[in-house]
């Protein structure tokens, strides 16, 4: 994984670990959810809004966790 070099201060995803001002950093994109129908977002009738089921977020890790 790519190391970037942290402008502010994180939290990594998998251990919790403070990444400081200046450390290095990894960054993925993890899958939230699941998807229904095979459908990630879906227009809900009752509630007349998008529910969403599935959507992708980047997490960041701590250089331990990134290796
Ligand atoms: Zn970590």
């Amino acid at each position: 994984m790519k190391l970037k070099k942290s402008r502010k201060e994180r939290k990594c995803h998998a251990c919790k670990t403070l990444i400081s001002k200046g450390d290095s950093y990894g960054q993925k994109s993890i899958t939230i959810g699941s998807k229904e129908n095979g459908m990630t977002d879906s227009f809900d009738r009752e509630k007349q809004a998008f529910v969403i089921h599935q959507m992708r977020v980047n997490v960041c890790l701590c250089s331990e966790c990134a290796k």
